[in-house]
């Protein structure tokens, strides 16, 4: 059976059960056309199947080519594994990809940089890492925010053994916890270090003497506690505010000191 039609440029258009081919006009058909991929003959001349082609193409093989080496550069972004060939600091280290890491939820005092002398316990806090670091292979966790506003990574670090190295270094009194207790799953155990580390006396718990003040303002919601005159207060303090008499409280409640009034 043979349907005739017109389409859009008068040419008449053939269709049957073999396929479809065009009678007169600037592009005839061969008889046995139909046996390859159907074609559509647009009003302004151009041919569906032009278009299907390379499309199906794209989707085939470039997308996921594309998909595959878009994975490979947010894995090499955010390594799991690395090499660390330098300590910078009591909780930062650079790794062999050139990548600098931050440890995560833990805070260590400073080493001396920029004119500023470093920190009671700083060169003890990079040493002690240095130590269980450099030159090792150590593997990454990452939580949240995988870096912070200076391009730094952010991650739990473990060792072969399986330490985590920030557990480690906060457990020993060589760091503090730093963070809000929703954002790292390991908050509530490093505070569990904390405590322990503040009862004994280990490390710079019990080698810094720090001015006593009568009472401390902590900010429940960023976590940190201040001095009473520190410019970070409001004059009028919210209910996000909180006043805690000591500073080994706030320390054991897991408030981490402000780094510009230094309680
Ligand atoms: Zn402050």
């Amino acid at each position: 059976m043979i349907i005739l039609t017109v389409n859009a440029d008068h040419h008449a258009l053939c269709v049957s059960k073999r396929g479809p081919w065009q009678l007169g006009g600037p592009s005839r058909l061969q008889r046995g056309a139909h046996l390859k991929a159907p074609v559509v003959e647009l009003p302004n001349g151009y041919r569906i199947k032009s278009l299907v082609i390379p499309l199906c193409y794209l989707i085939c093989f470039l997308l996921p080519l594309i998909c595959f080496c878009l994975g490979d550069c947010v894995a090499d972004s955010f390594p799991s594994r690395a090499q660390v060939v330098a300590v910078l600091d009591g909780d930062t280290v650079l790794l062999d990809s050139g990548q600098k890491l931050r440890y995560l939820g833990i805070d260590a005092p400073e080493v001396a940089h920029e004119g500023t002398p470093a920190a009671c316990f700083g060169n003890e806090a990079k040493a002690a890492n240095t130590l269980w670091v450099k030159g090792k292979e150590i593997r990454m966790e990452y939580e949240g925010l995988r870096h912070d506003s200076h391009g730094r990574l952010m991650a739990y670090v473990f060792l072969k053994d399986g330490r985590c190295v920030n557990r480690e270094l906060v457990r020993s009194g060589l760091a503090a916890v730093y963070g809000k207790p929703e954002n790292f799953r390991l908050w509530y155990d490093f505070l569990k270090c904390q405590i322990e580390a503040l009862n004994d006396g280990r490390g710079m718990w019990g080698a810094c003497r720090v001015k006593e003040e009568p009472f401390y303002q902590a900010n429940t919601t960023s976590h940190v506690f201040h001095r009473p005159g520190c410019s970070f207060i409001p004059h009028r303090v919210s209910n996000r505010w909180k006043c805690i008499r000591t500073r080994l409280e706030c320390l054991k409640l897991g408030y981490s000191p402000c780094r510009r009034c230094m309680p």
